[in-house]
């Protein structure tokens, strides 16, 4: 791995992405079970350094070090195991089964896509891109990294790992700076981009790729609901909207941003909330390990909320039930839930804050009184991440979860599949396509080729559908229709005679060219 401790200069770029490529030939030669072995000896790496990875990720990013060791760091590891078992299998070759043409063989064979870009947000520095890198090396790519130009560091650190566990020079790059440089790594050449950040940029990432045809997965923003219903457990719900809410202040694509919850348990579910907000230890002292709440990672998002909140200030549509306050520095917004005025609960819905992606420590909360309505509010946004449903009853919860237009749908959980290695992660709608983890997510670092043979050399000839056209021949293949595609057998069977006739004939005075 190069490391460049600066801000890497645009021309050097282009010819990162030629080291990577020549790198990557020599990798993908290697086994699935073989590259397997360093990213191992990286998992090992990560916990001989533990609380200096973690130290780093809280202080860089903010996030108490519960949530940098939990968060960022245990589900790399997870990743790391699941994969390096599920890998070798999932990418063998896979035997394709054929209705027709049985004296044939097909296969799928992946390889590896080639240079991949892994282009990062700020919220989760460390598992957001290694777990990316995980899944693309292992499926025989070199990565160019380039991590959110707000934790620069601990994208140094991934590279700081993959080195010490013995990753073959050049094969995983970073590139240190800022949108100019993310753009430069796509005109650069590389097989395909995987991205994480918000809408705005991925249309600009799309469209850059688009010069090229360079694939591209988009894994953006969210405004994600959490649907209350009347039955659900009010203590377990509460306690499932605070963390869904504020785990990483907020800063998380998949926080809970909207709360639809039954009209007749509101006013109860709010102040259970805004009861266990002020449960929550919220210290400054960074290394503190009972912090639950860490700072702003990034000052400019907090331009977003202020005019959020400015809006709810200054309506009476909605009002700030808790919170709503900046820490004297402003490096803090407390943990802030908004709900639409007594009477008119719903209001909030015509509100920036209910509708536009907050990406901190806001909720927004309205009601309803059907299921039907949940439904139909949860899937009025333009986002389409995640969304949980919280009741008692699961089977009723489950026929609401299949309902909502979203990339996952948690029953009686919220916010942390990311965490897990098998499941897929990401969205519909404006949150973008493509899947990262899971067998899908691996999926996306390979391309397929699909081959195809004779099973056995002595039965190869020329297929029937050669040249020349004749008469025989195109009605030996209409009974051959009539035969395998009738839905009755007897009209199926009366057709065989005819078929295998004209076969005959076709074969006796019609050979192939
Ligand atoms: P961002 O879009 O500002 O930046 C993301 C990355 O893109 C950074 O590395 C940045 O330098 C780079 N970049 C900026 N302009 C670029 C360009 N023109 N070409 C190529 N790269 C460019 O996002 P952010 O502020 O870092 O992250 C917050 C956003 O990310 C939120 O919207 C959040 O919802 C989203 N997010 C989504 C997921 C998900 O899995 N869906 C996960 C985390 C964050």
């Amino acid at each position: 791995m190069s490391v460049a401790h600066h801000e890497t200069s645009l021309e050097e770029i282009p010819q990162m992405v030629f080291q990577a490529r020549v790198a990557q030939k020599t990798w993908a030669s290697k086994t699935v079970k073989q590259r397997a072995e360093i990213i191992l000896n990286a998992r090992e790496h990560i916990l001989n350094n533990l609380d200096e990875i973690a130290a780093l990720i809280s202080s860089e990013n903010g996030k108490p070090s519960t949530e940098a060791i939990v968060h960022d760091i245990l589900p790399v590891l997870e990743l790391m195991t699941a994969y390096c078992k599920r890998a070798p299998k999932l990418l063998e070759d896979k035997p394709l089964s054929l209705r027709i043409m049985k004296h044939k063989k097909s296969y799928l064979h992946y390889w590896p896509v080639g240079v991949v870009a892994v282009i990062a947000p700020w919220n989760f520095p460390f598992s957001i891109p290694f777990g990316e890198s995980i899944l693309a090396l292992l499926s025989g790519n070199a990565v160019i990294l380039k991590p959110s130009e707000v934790t620069p560091k601990i994208g140094l650190k991934i590279g700081e790992i993959l080195d010490a566990a013995g990753l073959p020079r050049h094969l995983f790059q970073i590139v240190l700076g800022t949108g100019v440089h993310g753009a430069k790594i796509i005109q650069s050449g590389v097989n395909k981009v995987f991205f994480t950040g918000s809408v705005s940029t991925g249309k600009k990432v799309m469209a850059a790729a688009s010069d090229r045809l360079t694939p591209v997965i988009l894994e953006l923003g969210g405004k994600d609901p959490m649907i209350v219903l009347s039955d659900a457990d009010l203590d377990f719900a509460t306690s499932a909207a605070l963390w869904g809410g504020f785990a990483n202040s907020g800063q998380v694509c998949a926080s809970i941003e909207r709360i639809i919850v039954h009209e007749s348990i509101h006013d109860k579910f709010v102040s259970k909330l805004n009861e266990k907000i002020a449960r929550l230890n919220q210290t400054d002292d960074q290394s503190s390990l009972l912090k639950n709440f860490g700072r702003i990672t990034f000052e400019k998002q907090k331009d977003v909320y202020s005019s959020q909140l400015q809006e709810v200030a200054q309506t009476a549509a909605a009002k700030i039930s808790c919170g709503g306050t900046f820490s004297p520095d402003r490096k803090k917004l407390d943990p802030t839930v908004v709900i639409g005025n007594e009477g008119a609960r719903t209001s909030i819905e015509r509100l920036r804050i209910y509708n536009e992606e907050t990406f901190g420590p806001v909720v927004a909360v309205t009601t309803f009184k059907s299921i039907e309505e949940a439904v139909e509010k949860a899937n009025h946004s333009p986002y389409g991440l995640l969304a949980s449903v919280i009741s008692e009853d699961i089977h009723l919860a489950e026929s609401v979860a299949r309902q909502i237009e979203a990339g996952t749908v948690l029953i009686n959980d919220v916010l942390y599949t990311h965490g897990l290695a098998e499941t897929p992660w990401g969205g519909v709608k404006d949150t973008g396509f493509g899947r990262v983890h899971s067998d899908l997510g691996l999926y996306e670092f390979v391309n397929v080729r699909h081959i195809h043979k004779d099973r056995f050399a002595a039965l190869r000839f020329k297929p029937l559908w050669w040249f020349p056209y004749t008469g025989h021949q195109l009605k030996m293949f209409r009974y051959f229709m009539e035969f395998m595609y009738r839905r009755t057998l007897s009209k199926r069977l009366s057709a065989l005679p005819h078929m295998l006739a004209e076969l005959v004939q076709m074969i006796k005075n019609e050979p192939r060219i």
